[in-house]
């Protein structure tokens, strides 16, 4: 594989607005590390919101951590959008740990990220799209073994919406063929669990879609979405993402990644963003205030609600005092917990 050699060309310009997305040329998998690492996210800190002392997951030398160990709490690219979007959003999430109800459309983010994992499984020459699509009910089914509770979205496998839903699934790996040819290549990795420690002592923590190395060693790395190509904040949530999965790259392996692909199947659109060192350096501060802001208000449990247009879209508007409602007692800073960190549906989008 040739970084920026794929179905359509990677090779773009800077785009009309300068940034340096290159172009439009066009988050759980089912028993994958997403999916257990719901249970692997263990935190470890003190009840002061300091980090415990503990050094499990720090001096990582390689890009996957599979054991599960206790660790200190670790900061995912969704906390640290939660935060940067409102404070008490990330509280809700983080430290209250509010259960939130998975939509169909986060649902279907799932199993379509878990067909395609599984699709970079199968003999390059065996992936095609006919066969990624008959992956589709054997990932649903599975999932359903796995959380039981998703079952409740459809009212058994006669309802109608079913196959409707499961006919959205195949129309979004439809629009993946159509940005790449997945039998041209092969992926490094899938749903790969990155974690590394910053000098700070931060911890970083988070998953990836996919990583793809070329023989020259290049590194892309590739983020698949679901929903619609962004506009403005949804553009600007995306590319933090990925310069933090950039940062663990680099971190991680000292190789700056050549280019942070997102992959938006819904409208056949991807973005490409070179980064480049200096700015990953810059960025790495950046999470080290957001963390030390995170700490500051965990120690008080001062989190303060930032309302927004995204309101909207919140789970737990009704517990929120800037929309006439009141929050829980704040239980304090979280112990140790295998809920911790990114959920299932932080990468379902
Ligand atoms: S409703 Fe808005 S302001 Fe309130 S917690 Fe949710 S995102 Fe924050």
């Amino acid at each position: 594989m040739t970084i920026g050699h794929s179905a359509q060309s990677d090779d773009c310009p800077r785009s009309a607005r300068g940034r340096r997305w290159a172009c439009r040329v066009g988050r759980l998998s089912v028993g994958s590390p997403r999916l257990r690492g719901v249970a692997e996210t263990e935190s470890n800190s003190g009840t002061d919101g300091a980090p415990a002392t503990d050094s499990a997951g720090s001096g990582t030398d390689a890009g996957a951590v599979a054991t599960a160990v206790r660790r200190r709490p670790a900061l995912s690219p969704s906390r640290a959008s939660d935060f940067k979007q409102c404070p008490l959003l990330y509280r809700f999430r983080a430290v209250d740990r509010l259960p939130e109800t998975p939509t169909r459309a986060q649902v279907r983010g799932i199993v379509v990220h878990s067909v395609l994992e599984r699709l970079f499984g199968l003999p390059a020459a065996e992936r095609d799209p006919e066969r990624a699509k008959g992956l589709l009910p054997a990932v649903w089914t599975d999932l359903q073994v796995e959380r039981p509770e998703l079952s409740v979205l459809f009212d058994g496998a006669a309802d109608t919406d079913l196959a409707e839903w499961l006919a959205s699934a195949r129309t979004l790996l439809d629009g993946y063929f159509g940005l790449e040819d997945p039998r041209r290549f092969d992926a490094e990795s899938c749903e790969l669990r990155v974690e590394t420690e910053l000098e700070s002592g931060l911890l970083l923590r988070g998953f990836i879609d996919r990583l793809d190395v070329a023989p020259t060693g290049e590194i892309r790395v590739v983020d698949y979405k679901t929903g619609a190509s962004p506009r403005e904040i949804g553009e600007a949530k995306a590319l933090f993402q990925m310069k933090f999965y950039a940062l663990a790259i680099y971190r991680l392996r000292g190789v700056v990644p050549r280019q942070l692909r997102l992959m938006y199947l819904a409208d056949q659109q991807s973005l490409a963003y070179t980064p480049d060192e200096a700015e990953l350096l810059r960025f790495e501060r950046t999470l080290d205030a957001v963390w030390v802001a995170i700490l500051r208000a965990g120690k008080t449990g001062e989190f303060r609600p930032n309302p927004s247009k995204l309101c909207d879209w919140c789970d737990h508007k009704a517990l929120c005092p800037a929309f006439g409602g009141t929050p829980p007692p704040y239980p304090g800073w979280p112990e140790p917990s295998e809920n911790a960190g990114e959920t299932v549906l932080d990468r379902a989008d």
